[in-house]
């Protein structure tokens, strides 16, 4: 479970974050990075690690985020920030 202690702080203010533990795998970029319908996540700089650049906006958007969440195979995402 994702842990607002370790949230990474390029994250953008919000309820949605990626924490320290994200490898990263790619696999929460496929479902929601920048070439995805709608691009909720992105790598940092070095692409070390992921965060969330926009919050989602609307159920599409939340859902999205959810299906990220739920496939991390860190559990680096949260949704209690
Ligand atoms: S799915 Fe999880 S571990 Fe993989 S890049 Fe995204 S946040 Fe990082």
């Amino acid at each position: 479970m994702a842990a607002p202690s370790l949230r990474n702080p390029e994250n953008a203010s919000g309820r949605w974050y990626v924490d320290d533990t994200c490898t990263p795998c790619h696999t929460c970029i496929d479902i929601a990075g920048p070439a995805t319908t709608y691009p909720l996540i992105q790598y940092n700089a070095d692409e070390s690690k992921v965060y969330f650049a926009v919050q989602p906006s609307g159920p599409a958007q939340e859902e999205a985020a959810q299906e990220a969440l739920d496939l991390c195979p860190t559990q680096a995402i949260g949704n209690d920030g």
